[in-house]
């Protein structure tokens, strides 16, 4: 039976492992800190994500486990500045621990389990290693010889147990001359909380300093953010310095295949990259099942302009989130014409002072 060793057990590495057949292969899967992640920050799960996951049986747990958006605001700086809204999209917010228990329990008990730290990817043994092992994959560096660049602009997160002043079904973010803030619900074990993020050209901070810095930086912006960030603890807060891999000329090299932020990290804007970390997974886990060790080049052809051509645009949508001005522009482009957003959303305009929305 082939052996297959999986670096990484984050989205990335337990969709591959839930997906893999257990009676054709022999799977490790390496974890250095299993459950780790304090702040239950939560992510959206986009269409192509859901598809994906309802292929290997585990949509429906999502989405009991989650909270359907059913649309998105941007404001321009000041709330009297007319705002867009997406609009027909199914997106569900999920937790990240709840994502990571779903995931996890359909894991098959053949699969063995490690929890160590892997500094020497050469010494894993396995007839294919998957880096599934995040945007500082030590795969990527030691095989690729490839470091994914720090840009300079962090996100400050965190989570408040009770939920914003605002409809359960929508994510607010608020753009200004290059700031952006997004509130909206986070759904807890407990019932709904509130999930924030904070977006700013900086380098890395103590949760402290990144929530100190963000209650002066955005005292000017709308009581929801204000009041999200008077409520915030360090304790539910985290501060993560965004990171973008450069384009890998491939997925596969030799016996090691990379998966996920590995193979794609990229700016959070889009909320993209978890999804693109378990499409990855599982596209991977059924060309393995169908067609032996060799599914690796089949993966590649299907996942390889996919994941670069998020990883891309996600970085696009930073620049203009944080451009000058960037409120304005979303505003003038939703003006232009009702917009067709990504996978059936529709951009629009509209006036922030009509009391009814
Ligand atoms: C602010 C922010 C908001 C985001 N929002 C969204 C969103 O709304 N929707 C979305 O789809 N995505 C979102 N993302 C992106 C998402 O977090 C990542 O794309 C996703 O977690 C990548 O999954 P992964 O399994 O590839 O890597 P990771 O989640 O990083 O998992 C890698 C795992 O490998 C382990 N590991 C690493 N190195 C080693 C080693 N040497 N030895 C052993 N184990 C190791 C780590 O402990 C970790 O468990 C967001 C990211 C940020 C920063």
């Amino acid at each position: 039976m082939p052996s297959l060793t999986i670096v990484g057990g984050g989205v990335a590495g337990l969709a591959l492992a839930a997906t893999l057949d257990p009676a054709t292969y022999d799977v490790t899967l390496v974890e250095r800190s299993p459950g780790a992640g304090r702040v239950p920050t939560a992510f959206g799960i986009w269409p192509f994500a859901l598809e994906a996951l309802a292929r290997v049986g585990l949509a429906d747990g999502l989405r009991s486990r989650g909270l359907r958006l059913a649309s998105g605001l941007i404001t321009a700086d000041s709330a009297r500045r007319p705002v867009a809204t997406t609009q027909d999209v199914e997106v569900w917010l999920v937790a990240r621990p709840a994502l990571l228990e779903l995931l996890g329990a359909a894991v098959p008990g053949t699969v063995a389990r490690e929890e160590r730290h892997v500094d020497d990817p050469g010494a894993l043994t396995g007839d294919l290693v998957v880096a599934a092992d995040g945007a500082r994959s030590v795969v990527r560096r030691r095989v690729w010889g490839d470091e994914p660049r720090d840009i300079g602009v962090v996100a400050v997160r965190g989570v408040l147990e009770t939920p914003p002043d605002a409809p359960l079904d929508r994510m607010h973010e608020f753009w200004g001359d290059g700031m952006l803030f997004g509130v909206g619900p986070d759904p807890l074990p407990a019932g709904p909380g509130t999930n924030w993020y904070a977006s700013a050209r900086r380098r890395g901070a103590s949760p402290e300093e990144g929530l100190a810095w963000a209650r002066e930086a955005y005292a000017g912006f709308p009581a929801l953010v204000r009041d999200a960030l008077a409520a915030a603890t360090p304790e539910q807060t985290v501060v993560n310095p965004i990171l973008e891999s450069r384009r890998p000329r491939g997925l596969v090299r030799g016996r090691y295949v990379l998966v996920g932020d590995a193979a794609h990290a990229m700016s959070p804007n889009l909320g993209r990259g978890a999804c693109e970390a378990m499409v990855d997974a599982i596209v991977l886990g059924e060309a393995l099942n169908a067609h032996g060790p060799e599914g690796v080049r089949r993966y590649e052809r299907a996942r390889l302009r996919a994941g670069q051509r998020t990883r891309v645009a996600s970085g696009l949508a930073r620049r203009l989130a944080l451009a000058p001005r960037a409120g304005r522009v979303a505003v003038a482009a939703a003006a232009a014409g009702g917009r067709r957003g990504h996978r059936g959303g529709r951009l629009e305009a509209w006036d922030a002072s009509d009391p009814s929305r």
